[in-house]
Parts: structure tokens; sequence; C-alpha cells
């Protein structure tokens, strides 16, 4: 090393995002952006023209990497637009989000809409932000001019995604852009809930409009995903290509996954802060805020969960902030109400506070939510603390407690919250991207591309 660092961080804790590394006192140095020296704290000769100096309190991780976000922008920027969302991630603690290809107008299906989604986001992100483009019907041909933009990869639904831009794709469908997908070496994250047994179901619940949460969990049952995951699993197999499963709730696929991650299927799967959180045994009748789809199941459900981040059938836990106005959560039925939950700022403490009841360690939780996001996105510079990532970094005070209070929330519309009043453990302290913190009056986020 020659010449002094710009930044020293010295850490008595800190967690790099490698699940076999524990907790532990480091000494992080930062030039020009990037991680540029690692060190034990106790045996460290390095020097900063800064130093930031955490307490035993504090924990210094990487900086989270949200890979499910819908920002909404253009097109429906009133449910939630790049300054409000990525200022949420921040405070978060997240310091890449990566967005999906649905709920904004266009729908991120082609190159030019690529090109209108990363003109909206330009020059207000305070995070950096890559984009996932989405497969949809008689589009298969778009997939490699989109990878040459540079998109994270691909998002396709097995059943209807609510948004009319948005249609799903068949088996058939689902197995083309898989083989396409892998011929460009990116994922393709699938939407598991079949539209085989959908119709029927959700067709019963229009019928008899859905006023209770037991309902609505009927509408969409374990089935759905079941049948979804398998027919995943066997595009994967048949392809070879990597099939990422998007918020997994239904417990009962998790042998079916690890079976064929044993065989040698390239299958990936992420779950929310949502189903590691709620259950349906507490969610009310008039809860609409707890909707989304797949639905939370039952505590019995949520703890197999649990166990599947444990066992690593389960990669990754990313928000899937999906936002809305309160009058799109406002309906008393249902069917009605949005299906989506905004979450971003919040994942981190949520996590943390179920896996620290637990037993389970910083360094799991920033695995989950920093380093197997950022694999999956291709995002090899994030995710972790080591030489040559960039510097970017959350603080976490993991003991220090808070009760969630809306009015703190960075959200377009804090109210959809389901967490209000919520007591939850880990206060993020600083978030840093690129060795500065983050400042709120100046984004300075980067769009990303995925190289190719
Ligand atoms: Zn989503």
């Amino acid at each position: 090393m020659t010449g002094p660092l710009d930044l020293l961080i010295r850490a008595p804790r800190a967690v790099t995002g490698d699940p076999d590394e524990p907790e532990r006192p480091l000494a992080v140095g930062v030039t020009d952006g990037q991680i540029t020296a690692v060190e034990p704290l106790d045996a460290t000769t390095l020097a900063g023209r800064d130093t930031l100096d955490l307490n035993a309190g504090e924990v210094l991780m990487p900086g989270l990497v949200d890979s499910h976000v819908h920002v909404c922008e253009p097109g429906h920027t009133e449910w939630e637009g790049f300054a409000s969302a990525t200022r949420a991630a921040a405070a978060g603690g997240i310091t890449t989000l990566v967005d999906m290809p649905l709920d904004s107008v266009p729908a991120t299906v082609s190159a030019d809409a690529l090109r209108v989604k990363r003109q909206a986001a330009d020059g207000q992100c305070h995070v950096d932000v890559a984009f996932w483009a989405g497969v949809i019907p008689g589009h298969t041909s778009e997939l490699e001019p989109l990878a040459r933009a540079g998109v994270a990869g691909f998002k396709c639904f097995l059943a209807g995604s609510g948004s009319p831009e948005f249609p799903p794709v068949d088996v058939a469908e689902l197995t083309e852009a898989l083989h396409r997908a892998r011929n460009l070496g990116l994922p393709l994250l699938v939407h598991a809930e079949s539209a085989r047994a959908a119709p029927a179901r959700l067709a019963d619940l229009t019928a008899h409009p859905g006023q209770t949460y037991a309902g609505y969990l009927a509408s969409r049952p374990r089935g759905l995903e079941n049948l979804a995951v398998a027919e995943v699993i066997e595009a994967a197999r048949a392809t070879g290509g990597h099939a990422h499963i998007v918020h997994l709730s239904s417990s009962d696929a998790l042998p079916m996954i690890a079976s064929a991650r044993r065989e040698g299927v390239r299958i990936t799967a992420e779950t929310c802060p949502h189903y590691l959180t709620l259950t349906a045994e507490e969610i009310g009748d008039d809860d609409v805020a707890c909707k989304c789809s797949p639905p939370v199941r039952e505590a019995a459900n949520r703890e197999l969960l649990w166990a599947g981040l444990r066992e690593a059938h389960i990669d990754s836990v990313v928000s899937d902030h999906s936002p809305c106005t309160a009058a799109m959560k406002a309906a008393d039925d249902w069917s009605r109400a949005w299906g989506g939950i905004s979450s971003l700022q919040l994942g981190l403490p949520l996590t943390w506070t179920q896996a620290r009841r637990r037993g389970l360690g910083l360094a799991q939780v920033a695995a989950w939510m920093a380093a197997a996001p950022a694999r999956l996105a291709g995002l090899t510079a994030k995710g972790r603390i080591a030489v040559g990532c960039d510097a970017d970094f959350a603080v976490l005070a993991p003991e220090q407690s808070f009760v969630v209070d809306p009015g703190r929330l960075y959200h377009r519309h804090p109210a959809t919250t389901p967490y209000a009043g919520r007591t939850l453990y880990g206060v993020v302290r600083l978030t840093l991207l690129r060795g500065h913190v983050i400042d709120p009056d100046r984004p300075h986020g980067k769009l990303l591309r995925r190289a190719q």
C-alpha cells in the first residue's frame, strides 16, 4: 500500500457477507470508492486521511443489495418513484437495488423500454440501481438486445401479474425463455404461482367477495406455488438454465428445490421479510396492508421457511417492495385491494429481529441480504466486504430497538406499511456508497449495467 487511504474504517464488529466468516474486528481501507484493504483490527498499521471509528454497539456490514424492488416510475410514479424509493433504501442500509420490470409504464420488456426507464431514473437515485427485464409472450427475441443493454437478467410470471402490460407465459414459453437466458449467461426469475390452478380459485373469490383473510388465503393455496415450482425446476433441468424462484411462500416447495439442487439443477430461491415475520393466524380481516401474492401463510410455514434459510435451500431475503397509494390499499375487500407490501426501508430490521430471536447472527443476515442478491444479479463488486469490491457499507446498531413510525419512512406512501407500531431491533446508523455517507440532498447513485 502506497500513501494513505481515503478512508479507514475501524470496526470492533464486522461481517463480510461470507456466512462462514464469523463476526470479528476488522480494519477496512477505502481508496477511490473501492475497498483496498481488509485486515484484523488489532494487527493493522493502516492509516487514512479520514477515519470512521465504530463502537462496540455497532456492526459494519456490506451495503445490502435488494434484488426485488418495484419502483413504478415512469407511468405510476404516484405509487413510488426513484427518488423516494432510493432514499428509503439508503435509510434501510441498502446501497444497491434491482428494479423489477413491471408496475411502471412501459413495462421493461424491450431495449427501448429500458432506455425510458433509465432516463426516468437518471440523476435522482441515492443508491445504485440495476434493472431486470421482463419476458412476456411473443417477446423472446427482445432478450438478446436487453442483455446487450446490460440488464441483470429476466423475470416472468406463470399466472396473471395483475398488470395488463405484463401477461404471464406458459410452460413452453418459460422453457424457451430459460434456454435463451442460459445462452446469454443470465438468470430467469419466475413468479411461481401456476395459472393452471389459479383462475378457477380466483373466479370463486370473485363470486364470493373476500371479506376475510382466510378467504384470501384459500384463494391462493400452497398448491399453486408447489405446481409452478415443480414446472420451473423441470424447465431448468431441461435447458440447463438458471431459474430463480422469487418470493417463495410455500415451504412445501423446499424439499423439491433441495433435491433438484442436489441433482445439479440450477435453481435458486428468495423469500421476503413479510413471510419471515407475519403469520396468517395474526392477520385480521381488516389488515389488507398485509395482502401480497403469494400470501403470508401459517406460523408453522414461517418456521419451515426459516429452516430453509438455515439449511441454505433458500439463498436470499429481499423486500419485494411493491408499493401503491393508500387508496389502493383502502379497499375493504381482499379481492380488490392492492396485492403488495411496501417494506424497502424496513427489510433489515424486520429480518434481523426474527433472526436474532432464532439465535442466528448478522453474518448470515449479510449473506442473505447482501452477498446472495448481488451474486444473483451478477453485481460482482457488490454485497461483500472484500478487496476490490465497492466501498458500500451499512452500520447497524443491532441491539438498539425502535417502534415503527410511518412518519419516519421515506416510501412514497408510508401509511400503507403493515408494520406501524411494531418494535424492531436494528437501527441503521449510517449507509455509505463508494466510501461516502449518503447525502439525502445529493443523489450520487449510479445506474449499473451487468457485464456481458
Ligand atoms: Zn415483486
